[in-house]
């Protein structure tokens, strides 16, 4: 594909950047991601991957917009009260990127939606249940995850680059945390509350990780970030496959 003399515009500053150039830019404008979840963590994500110039976009959420959605879920306004949260992003994304494809399915995830030619999948849910679902289809599929997730001040990212052969899996990270992890996993936002930018944060490192994924700049097997958003402190681990995970090691433990 070839720039047009827009595009060489609107992009000028992703093509100032050696890593990116035309080239990037290219890749970036022929890939197509799968969002899981059109809610706190969807919402910039989507954004940023939008403006950025992700050509294609498959988006599910089965909700609708709600008031208490409003101080997080940055692409819907009071007006999308009671609508599809799919519908008002898809026009607030096309809004924001005319030349940006948008397949939106007002449903939660499913066999029929992940059968697609996707480059990554972002997981923006907020349950285990389809957080196992996409774990298990990206593993065998060999498609890059990037699964995030936020509670109160703290947010955390996983990215596994299933493309390569050992990487690690989600239920590696579940098996290896402490208990109060899984803890934090299973509760939502709608019980134990959430700063709004916190999710900013985490859905804006989700568009950064699988920008570089995309571009072949993540060198890691599988990675988790954790964010303190009182504290301003981050951690890094770099995770391995787990002897207990029964995806990666047919062992007992499953999600
Ligand atoms: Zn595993």
């Amino acid at each position: 594909m070839r720039l047009s003399g827009r595009q060489f515009a609107r992009y000028s500053r992703h093509l100032l950047m050696d890593d990116i150039g035309v080239d990037g830019q290219d890749r970036l404008l022929n890939s197509h991601i799968l969002i899981v979840g059109m809610g706190g963590l969807g919402c910039p994500a989507a954004l940023y991957l939008a403006a950025a110039g992700i050509g294609r976009m498959t988006v599910c959420d089965a909700d609708v917009v709600a008031d208490s959605n409003l101080h997080r879920q940055i692409l819907y306004r009071q007006g999308d009260v009671g609508e599809f949260k799919v519908d008002c992003a898809k026009r607030a994304l096309q809004e924001v990127n005319a030349d940006l494809v948008v397949q939106a399915y007002a449903q939660s995830v499913s066999a029929e939606i992940l059968d697609g030619d996707y480059q990554l999948v972002l997981d923006c849910t907020d349950n285990l249940a389809a957080r196992g679902l996409l774990n298990r289809h990206c593993r065998a599929s060999r498609l890059p995850l990037v699964s995030a997730s936020a509670i109160g001040w703290e947010g955390q990212l996983l990215a596994f680059d299933f493309v390569r052969q050992q990487s690690p899996c989600f239920n590696c990270s579940i098996t290896q945390s402490k208990p109060e992890a899984a803890t934090e996993l299973a509760e939502d936002c709608s019980s134990a509350g959430v700063l709004g930018p916190v999710l900013g944060v985490m859905g804006s490192l989700q568009a950064t990780t699988a920008i570089a994924m995309i571009l072949g700049y993540f060198q890691q097997h599988g990675e988790l970030q954790r964010y303190d958003g009182k504290s301003g402190r981050w951690m890094n681990v770099t995770l391995s496959t787990n002897p207990n995970c029964q995806l990666c090691c047919g062992s007992k433990v499953d999600v």
